[in-house]
């Protein structure tokens, strides 16, 4: 990073992952120097996909890649079909009317008009712009990243999508059990993050203590806190409830941070519901503020993410790379970054999250070689380098695909 710059590149990480691995990765971002490449999905901010392609999108032009980033608009009545088609991915459920079809598929052709992808690759993020692919010629790969955990989804829902879904030439997805029976080949790429951004860099004590003076968060007590969306599946109402079973035991302070993603318009009514829960030891705020979040993961003695579904949970790498003992629910991508006992603890229940927290705070060397143990973890498997190599290696099986065709229609011309 340069001198008053915050825009990282990919040399940046050599400190962390060796001079043998930025070389691989330029070699493999060489023969791709001429693509260019977009990717879309429906939030700037709020959510673990806004998140990657933040710091993403900018490494592979850092690495000579020309790579875009494109967000779908909707109305609210559009985003909350997206989130019932969400939620119901997961195994929740959904009515799914003519009437939601079509506001959806209008959307999405508006959206398209709108758009105007002629890349030599297109990266589509999640079910909000999934039907986009309906709606152009392809002169690339089309590929759909989906980020959600899709292993038991919605029957007649899945039905629909899959007809979009099989218009692609590639899926990702987080991990080999969310696989599906489909014609389109599928492939895994687990999340990363970004070690260098306002959320994860480096703080000074000063200025972690300065972030919670500004919101009135004490630093008497041990604090345990939980930073996610206010979701359901992030179960903030089992946390609260482990938090004052621990409490009889251990004095600590609770603290819930959370955000309300533009495309997610349960967020309000979930934060609400959990309002009068608030006490002097138990603070619940909605914020969008990433020193907050970063000067909370590294204060905090306990950090919890007692998720009850988890596409991958990048709240839980983003505690560990910061040497924070991490409770996590016993689910999805949670269960691939914790191993139980050795670098974090894995939990099923509120009486389980409890005994933990209770476990933890009381014993300080245990939080500390689980911490010392966590950030190796995300240092060996979770850094943005790791993902921008796996794509950099799909680009390639792609690309030698495609040039050859390209040749030919030149030459045909
Ligand atoms: N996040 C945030 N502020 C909040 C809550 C969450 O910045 O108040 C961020 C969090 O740090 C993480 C992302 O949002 O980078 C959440 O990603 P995750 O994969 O944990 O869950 P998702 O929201 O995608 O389900």
């Amino acid at each position: 990073m340069h001198d008053g710059h915050q825009i990282v590149s990919v040399e940046d990480y050599e400190q962390y992952v060796g001079a043998e691995t930025i070389d691989r990765i330029m070699k493999k971002a060489k023969p791709l120097q001429d693509l260019h490449t977009v990717h879309v999905n429906s939030t700037y901010y709020g959510g673990g996909v806004a998140e990657i392609l933040s710091s993403l999108v900018l490494l592979f032009n850092s690495v000579g890649i020309k790579t875009g980033w494109r967000i779908i608009q909707g109305s609210p009545d559009f985003f909350s079909i997206t989130k019932k088609v969400h939620n119901a991915l997961q195994g929740g459920e959904i009515n799914l009317s003519e009437l939601k079809r079509e506001i959806y598929e209008v959307a999405i052709q508006e959206n398209a008009i709108r758009n105007h992808l002629d890349h030599d690759m297109v990266i589509i993020h999640d079910p909000q712009p999934l039907a986009m692919i309906e709606h152009f010629r392809k002169r690339g790969p089309w590929i759909w990243r989906c980020h959600i955990d899709m292993s038991d989804p919605h029957a007649e829902l899945w039905h629909y999508l899959v007809h979009y879904v099989e218009q692609y030439d590639g899926v990702i997805l987080s991990l080999k059990e969310y696989k599906r029976k489909l014609k389109t080949p599928q492939i895994f790429f687990q999340p990363a993050i970004d070690v260098f951004t306002i959320k994860n860099k480096e703080l000074t004590d000063d200025e972690i203590q300065e972030r919670l003076d500004h919101y009135d968060i004490p630093t008497d007590l041990p604090i345990v806190a939980q930073i996610s969306r206010f979701d359901p599946w992030k179960d903030p109402k089992g946390v609260i409830e482990a938090f004052q079973i621990a409490r009889k035991q251990v004095d600590a302070t609770l603290v819930l941070v959370g955000n309300v993603a533009t495309d997610d318009p349960e967020g309000h009514e979930v934060y609400e519901s959990l309002l009068d829960c608030r006490e002097d030891r138990i603070i619940i705020l909605s914020f969008q503020d990433s020193a907050l979040v970063n000067a909370l993961q590294r204060k905090a003695d306990v950090i919890i993410q007692k998720s009850i579904k988890e596409g991958f949970g990048l709240t839980v790498a983003e505690a560990m790379w910061k040497g924070t003992a991490v409770i996590g629910g016993n689910v999805g991508g949670i269960r691939h970054q914790i191993t139980d006992g050795e670098n974090g603890f894995l939990v099923s229940s509120v009486q389980e999250t409890a005994d933990r927290i209770v476990q933890l705070l009381k014993d300080r060397e245990l939080r500390e070689r689980i911490g010392h143990a966590a950030r190796e973890n995300v240092r060996k498997r979770y850094l943005m380098t790791r993902l921008l190599e796996q794509y950099l290696d799909l680009y390639n099986s792609y690309e030698t695909a495609y040039k050859i065709r390209r040749k030919s229609i030149i030459f045909h011309k």
